[in-house]
């Protein structure tokens, strides 16, 4: 048996940022930490920092239940409206926002001062959607597609002007195909690829250890965006592919008569975990 471990597999420079920043604000803090929702999508590391101290909010509305203290903002990123209610209930902030997702943040904000409308490809319920959606400009139009119908039925005014970002964890190839889709309406349209370099190259390694092996495990959190979309794309081009959250959930016999073996993993996975995935695997040899 072959194992082809991606070496895309795991925690991306963003997540790793957001999690070290949360470590690191444990052995200084004197006061309260919190996370404004998970750091990461990732069961396994949030049980770890609960146990040291860090409480997640959930929801602001909560806000006022909880002593001050240090609020950290996790990769996804949060909107305008969420700093400043978390500014002006008193807790001090430490921003760990992913810099790819605040660029669009940025981007988002100067678009729509100019007067653009924004279309964000993307999950609309996904928080870094949500927070990219809370820079632009209140009077703007926003709207968020992450199919092909969905692209056929975008229309714009007359004269309306727009911008397109996506969420930095979009599908590369979805990515250019909506593109394509809504180009060919003839809109004044400025297209601007924010899908993040870290995920691109994930997704493409992981499609070309999928096509050449018998089995495919993919691992990460069951919420995990970006391990869904990798688990999707590897399924594509491996019949085989499992999904699993840790090595606990991994049937190893089943790869008993197996030559080839690939392993991926989502963004928010830690290290621990795909080694030990990798390790059972080896030992089924
Ligand atoms: S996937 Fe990219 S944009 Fe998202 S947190 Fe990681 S490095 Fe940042």
């Amino acid at each position: 048996m072959n194992v082809l471990l991606a070496k895309s597999a795991g925690f991306c420079f963003g997540v790793k940022r957001a999690v070290n920043v949360v470590y690191e604000k444990i052995e200084e803090a004197d006061t309260p930490i919190y996370t404004y929702g998970p750091i990461i999508h990732n069961e396994e590391v949030v049980k770890d920092l609960e146990k040291k101290g860090v409480t997640v909010i959930h929801s602001l509305d909560k806000l006022g239940d909880y002593p001050v203290g240090t609020m950290i903002i996790r990769s996804h990123g949060i909107s305008r409206m969420e700093y400043e209610t978390i500014k002006q209930a008193g807790f001090t902030i430490v921003d760990a926002t992913c810099p790819f997702v605040l660029k669009i943040h940025r981007l988002v904000e100067e678009y729509s001062n100019k007067g653009y409308s924004i279309l964000i490809f993307g999950n609309e319920n996904h928080p870094e959607v949500c927070g990219i959606r809370g820079w632009v400009k209140e009077d703007t139009r926003v709207s968020i597609i992450g199919t092909k119908e969905e692209a056929q039925e975008f229309s714009l005014l007359k004269d309306e002007k727009c911008v397109i970002v996506s969420q930095t964890t979009f599908n590369y190839n979805k990515f250019q195909e909506l593109v394509e889709i809504i180009t060919k309406k003839g809109y004044d349209i400025i297209v601007l690829n924010t899908i993040c370099n870290a995920t691109e190259e994930r997704q493409t390694e992981a499609r070309k250890i999928a096509g050449q092996s018998d089995a495919m495990i993919v691992i990460g959190d069951k919420k995990s965006s970006n391990t869904q979309k990798l688990f999707e794309i590897c399924k594509n081009e491996c019949e085989n592919t499992y999904y699993i959250q840790t090595s606990d959930d991994m049937d190893y016999s089943k790869l008993k008569s197996i030559n080839n073996v690939g392993i991926t993993a989502g963004a928010s996975t830690p290290n621990n975990i795909i080694e030990e995935v990798s390790k059972n695997v080896r030992n089924e040899l």
